[in-house]
């Protein structure tokens, strides 16, 4: 479903990406691992193309995410995001939060968004809040939203930067769980994050980051317990 080749990324003279290749198979779940400043969140931008590129080429679903026009809005829809920040519309209901884009960018009829809208609430387990505003839940319930709202998109892919991080610790769970679900529910899946549990149970590769490259890339059990480079004992031995 999604596939970068020799992708490079360059902020000045800081080289972010280095000949990315990454291929993520349909109903995949792939959490990409490293540490602060590896070029993750880079990565996952450039795919729905939020960062642009200097040289390789991203294909969504064999087709190549090009620089910018009609198709490129096209394919970007197939690319959900969440991210660490919520990003939710302050000033719009829960309900509007969903259906905005699935009107807007689909043109779906409003009837019809707010049906499809109801049912991904219910499935992030918020479909109670759905006449509030994104202020008055709690993170973990604003996080639920904003994957409602990337799913409404239906989109091929979904990207999540540290979706938990700034969570409070109660809060984490219940958005792993709707994460989880997902996963099983067979979304391809591209998940950067630090919590471990979540890349042992639902990844079906570890991807491991490191100045800009993939330096290596496993299956959870591999990677946790038998991990090839240095550069990835390193950082796990600092994991409490
Ligand atoms: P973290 O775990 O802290 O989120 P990360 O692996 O997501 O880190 P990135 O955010 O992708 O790392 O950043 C990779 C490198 O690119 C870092 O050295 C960062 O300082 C740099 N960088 C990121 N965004 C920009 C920008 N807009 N301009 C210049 N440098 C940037
Ligand atoms: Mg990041």
């Amino acid at each position: 479903v999604v596939r970068l080749a020799n992708v490079n990324k360059h902020y000045g003279p800081l080289h972010v990406l280095k000949d990315i290749n990454l291929e993520v198979a349909k109903g995949e779940v792939v959490v990409v691992l490293g540490p602060s400043g590896s070029g993750k969140s880079t990565l996952c931008r450039a795919i729905n193309r939020l960062e642009t590129i200097d040289s390789g080429e991203i294909y969504i679903d064999g087709k190549k995410l090009p620089a910018e026009g009609k198709e490129l809005a096209r394919l970007r829809a197939d690319v959900g995001m969440v991210f660490q920040s919520f990003n939710l519309f302050a000033h719009k209901s829960i309900l509007d939060n969903v259906t905005l884009g699935p009107i807007k960018v689909k043109g779906l009829p409003k009837d019809e968004a707010r049906k499809q809208a109801l049912v991904l609430l219910e499935r992030v387990g918020v479909a109670n809040q759905k006449d509030k505003l994104p202020a008055q839940l709690s993170g973990g319930q604003q996080q639920r939203v904003a994957i409602a709202r990337a799913l409404a998109m239906a989109p091929k892919v979904m990207l999540f930067d540290e979706p938990t991080s700034a969570l409070d610790p109660e809060m984490i769970n219940e958005v792993l769980d709707t994460m989880i679900t997902l996963a099983k529910e067979g979304m391809t899946m591209i998940v950067v994050t630090h919590e471990m549990g979540f890349a042992r149970k639902a990844a079906d590769r570890v991807v491991f980051m490191d100045a800009g490259q993939i330096v290596e890339q496993a299956a959870p059990e591999t990677f946790f317990t038998n991990p090839r480079s240095d550069r990835a004992r390193d950082f796990l031995s600092k994991l409490i």
